[in-house]
Formats: structure tokens, C-alpha cells, sequence
């Protein structure tokens, strides 16, 4: 039996109840995992909230977590019992106990913990494809980074300014601000009083910036596009403030032949050897101490809907887990 976190409905934090549920037997090409410490990610409200729909309802929801292999099948040749793991995205994480899918699992490092490692695998993945395949930033990039002291943020502003980004961040108050400077922003935009597009020009002396990367969405699109300098990358990743609205490209060519993209992590973790070449370069900065790891909020999976109600609330910051006991 497994203690979980499941939905019967999408609609508000309150809709997500843990309770004893069945395991399904173990498959093949599965391992059983005793899962230590669970990731929460904003991608869980668009779950819960049905922004992204589920196939199925009743589901456990949660897409990180790190632990232990209790049990493998039989065609599982790469792990062994006690081997510690984690994963970024699989569906059906808020839980004690789960089967998955071999081929989604990494090795954990010795020197790495099991709660650095929730804490990491899917933000930490994010900020490598997003500065290293979507726009891959160069030494000197003026750069844009949006909610730069949450838990993407501070990863993606220590990345960038380790490759030797000009970081700008922007962050909903003051200590966020000072946050997201002690993590590698060289500037910081009060975007709920200043006016993005203005600040970026005013930084960057009228260039503008290379690359935005907003996870912010709706409220946000429109000032990332004001702040590219001509040629520049808009990256929305995210939609924590509302899906964007449809556009025109015919806006793109009198604005500087800008590209928008909008990526997903699914896609750049989709085969094994792109889920191993992240993993071993991110677990290699926080070996070597270029990135820091901030797990600033830590919930008992029982207090799961004060977790997501904090996350919606903008009241964390950085990377946040959830302990299963
Ligand atoms: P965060 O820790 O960044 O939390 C979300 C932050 O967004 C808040 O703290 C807040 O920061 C900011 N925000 C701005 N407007 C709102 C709003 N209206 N409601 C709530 N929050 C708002 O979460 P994560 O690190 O888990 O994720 C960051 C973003 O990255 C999310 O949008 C997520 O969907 C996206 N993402 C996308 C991926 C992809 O592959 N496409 C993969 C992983 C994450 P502030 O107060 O400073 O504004």
C-alpha cells in the first residue's frame, strides 16, 4: 500500500487528498521506489488546477521526487536494490511508495542528498535546456529573467551568471529582490511597480536584452517582447500569472525580427542520453559549488494543500519538498 496524494476533480488546492491506495504490481521494466523527499513544482497547480488536462481521474499528482530502489523487474539492468534515484517528471509523485519506469530514473551522486536532489531535478533541468539549447547564453548577453527568486530563478540566475550573463531579475518585492542578487542577478526589477520594458532599456543603455526567459505568462508577454533588442529570443516557459493570449508574427518583423519560442522540459528529457547529458551537467555545478542549492520551504506531504496555497500565494522562494513521513 502507498499513502498519496490524489485528485478526484480538478479546482483548488482543497481538491487534493492523501489517502492508502493500492500499488499496481510492479511491471518489467519497472522499479519500486521509497521515496524520501518529493519536488514541488508550479507545474503541480496547472495539473491540479486542470490548465493542463489529465487523461485519467482519479491520479496521484506530483511530477519529482528522489529515494531509494526497493524492488526492480526484470529487465531492469542499470539499478539495484538500496541504489538512490530521483526523477523529474513522471506523473504521480506525491506519494510515499511508487513503480516507474526505469529508464526515468537517475543515479543519484554520493555527495548530493536526497532532498538537494528533488529539490534540483526538474528546476534544475529547466535552466539547463532553457541557457543551454533554447537560447544558449553567451559570455556578455544582457539577459531577462522572470520570478528570478523562485525556484527556476534562482537556479536560471546562478547558471547564467556563472556563463557570464549580464542577469537581470524580476521579482514581486524587496526581499525577493535581495535574494535573487545574492544568487547572481546583477540587477532586479520591481515589475509590480516599475515598468519592465523602461527598466531593461534604462540597464542595458537602450539595447535591450538578448534573451527573456518569462514563466509569468499572460500579465508579462508583452513587456518581455518590449525588452528584446533586435534578433532577441522571447522564451515563455511558464504561465504562473494565466496562459498567453494568441498573437500575431506579423507583430514580430516591426519589433526587431524577434523569435518566440515556447518550450517544455518533456521535450528535452524525452530520450535517455538528453535526460543523462542534464543531469551530469547539472549535477556537476552543485558538485562543484557554482550553484547553490536554496530548499527554503520544506511541508509534510499531509500539508499539501497549504504547499500549493503558499506556491499560488507567492509566498516561497526558491526550491521547496514535500517529505513523504
Ligand atoms: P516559482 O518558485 O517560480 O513560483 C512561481 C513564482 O511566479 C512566484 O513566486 C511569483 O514570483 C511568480 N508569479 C508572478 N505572477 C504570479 C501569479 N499571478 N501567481 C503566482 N505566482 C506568480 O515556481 P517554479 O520554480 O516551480 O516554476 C517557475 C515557472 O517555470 C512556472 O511558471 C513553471 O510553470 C515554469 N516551468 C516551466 C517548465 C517548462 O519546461 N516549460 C519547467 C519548469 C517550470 P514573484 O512574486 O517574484 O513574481
Amino acid at each position: 500500500m502507498a499513502n498519496a496524494v490524489r485528485i478526484y476533480n480538478t479546482g483548488d488546492p482543497s481538491v487534493m487528498q492523501l489517502e492508502e491506495c493500492e500499488l499496481p504490481p510492479l511491471e518489467t521494466n519497472q522499479v519500486l521506489v521509497k521515496q524520501t523527499a518529493i519536488g514541488l513544482n508550479y507545474i503541480d497547480v496547472y495539473v491540479r488546477s486542470g490548465l493542463y488536462p489529465l487523461n485519467t481521474l482519479p491520479t496521484t499528482i506530483g511530477m519529482e521526487a528522489a529515494g531509494i530502489v526497493e524492488a526492480i523487474g526484470p529487465e531492469v539492468n542499470e539499478l539495484s536494490v538500496g541504489d538512490r534515484v530521483a526523477y523529474p517528471m513522471s506523473l504521480g509523485a506525491y506519494t510515499d511508495f511508487r513503480t516507474i519506469a526505469a529508464s526515468s530514473l537517475v543515479t543519484i551522486p554520493d555527495n548530493i542528498s536526497d532532498r538537494v536532489a528533488a529539490s534540483i531535478m526538474l528546476k534544475g533541468l529547466t535552466a539547463h535546456y532553457l541557457l543551454r539549447r533554447t537560447y544558449r547564453v553567451k559570455k556578455g548577453d544582457p539577459i531577462l529573467i522572470f520570478a528570478a527568486a523562485g525556484g527556476v530563478g534562482l537556479l536560471l540566475s546562478q547558471w547564467a551568471k556563472h556563463l557570464g550573463a549580464l542577469v537581470i531579475g524580476c521579482v514581486g518585492s524587496v526581499d525577493k529582490a535581495n535574494l535573487a542578487k545574492s544568487y547572481g542577478c546583477d540587477h532586479v526589477i520591481l515589475y509590480k511597480e516599475q515598468n519592465i520594458a523602461d527598466a531593461v532599456q534604462d540597464i542595458t543603455n537602450g539595447e535591450g536584452v538578448a534573451v527573456a526567459y518569462d514563466s509569468v505568462g499572460k500579465v508579462t508577454f508583452q513587456a518581455s517582447m518590449n525588452s528584446l533588442r533586435p534578433f532577441g529570443t522571447l522564451v515563455t516557459f511558464g504561465n504562473s500569472s494565466g496562459p498567453v493570449e494568441p498573437f500575431s508574427p506579423s507583430i514580430l518583423g516591426p519589433k526587431g525580427s524577434l523569435y518566440v519560442t515556447r518550450p517544455t522540459l518533456a521535450t528535452h528529457i524525452a530520450t535517455r542520453p538528453l535526460l543523462l547529458e542534464g543531469a551530469d551537467s547539472l549535477f556537476n555545478l552543485v558538485e562543484n559549488g557554482t550553484l547553490k542549492i536554496a530548499c527554503n520551504q520544506t511541508y509534510k506531504l499531509d500539508d499539501i494543500v497549504q504547499a500549493h496555497t503558499d506556491l499560488e500565494g507567492r509566498k516561497t522562494t526558491g526550491s521547496t519538498i514535500l517529505l513523504p513521513d
